[in-house]
């Protein structure tokens, strides 16, 4: 996205710096992302959009999408595995060869709507498991779950009204892309956070707003936008999140995955972009996702 941008590919080696040195590594298996196929992405995104990225997608140097969202001539592959990622994990674990899996994929993917790119995110990621995972494997029911600190306006685009999908999110308000916080929508959980708030706030919000409606959808498979960037270390917002939060956030639904959703959980990388508080962050979430 250019050499002052903070979503940049440090992030990626701030994670896997600590998973090894946490000692984790030695637990994970380790997979290759794969493209996204063009018909998985047209699940989410329309043709003409995919489309117009192609024909934008520059041969050198930069094409802006927004102000803070560029394309150069390997992005467009980049989020194309980035969407693989996600397809992969939902294969891996509704096929029963693990039971949860965690992307480290760039570019992120919440921001992005079904014929928009914005906020550094390309293809929403996350829309595209889901989807794969009701149209591939005829799951009836898909919980996304959005942690990271800005609201997940493309994920609410490509599902507000679609029953099929339950969306518990949290996020600071107002804040970047400035949406979700009056959204009506039944199956939109939207927990909008004063600039502050921290573990308390947080935890009450999950526990008194998101675990109710994720009993009641009893999802078959849990889908995790992780964005770390809610971190109290943070330096693009105001939320005051420590990595015991994610563990415990994590470990809360690992709990519902197990009530409802044989254990299954795949959890896709967003935002976080203080590389040892993402580091950190990461590490204690894919530590619990480890968890029985
Ligand atoms: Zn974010």
């Amino acid at each position: 996205m250019g050499s002052y941008h903070p979503e940049c590919p440090d992030r990626l080696d701030a994670i896997n710096d600590r998973l090894i040195s946490s000692g984790i590594e030695g637990h994970l298996v380790r997979h290759t992302a794969p493209p996204a196929e063009r018909e998985q992405l047209e699940r989410a995104h329309s043709a003409d959009y995919i489309d117009a990225l192609e024909a934008a997608s520059p041969e050198e140097g930069l094409h802006y999408i927004d102000p803070d969202t560029a394309l150069n001539p390997h992005s467009l592959d980049a989020a194309r595995h980035g969407a693989g990622a996600v397809v992969l994990a939902t294969d891996l674990v509704l096929r029963g060869d693990c039971s949860r899996a965690f992307c480290a994929v760039r570019p992120p993917g919440h921001h992005a709507e079904r014929g928009r790119a914005m906020g550094f995110c390309i293809f929403n990621n996350v829309a595209v498991g889901a989807l794969h995972a009701i149209e591939a494997y005829g799951l009836e029911r898909v919980a996304i779950v959005d942690f990271d600190v800005h609201h997940g306006n493309g994920t609410e685009h490509i599902f507000t009204g679609d029953d099929r999908v339950l969306m518990v999110g949290t996020f600071q308000h107002p804040l970047y892309p400035y949406s979700g916080f009056d959204t009506k929508e039944r199956n939109m959980v939207n927990v909008p956070l004063s600039a502050g708030s921290g573990s308390d706030a947080f935890r009450a919000a999950v526990t008194n707003k998101w675990l109710p409606a994720l009993e009641a959808h009893a999802p078959e498979l849990i889908i995790i936008s992780a964005g770390f960037d809610a971190h109290r270390e943070d330096p693009l917002a105001s939320l005051r999140f420590t990595e015991a939060d994610y563990a415990w956030v994590t470990r809360t639904l690992v709990e519902v995955a197990n009530r409802h959703a044989k254990g299954r959980i795949v959890s896709s990388l967003e935002g976080g972009y203080n590389l040892s508080a993402l580091g950190r962050s990461a590490t204690e979430h894919v530590r619990e996702l480890l968890a029985s």
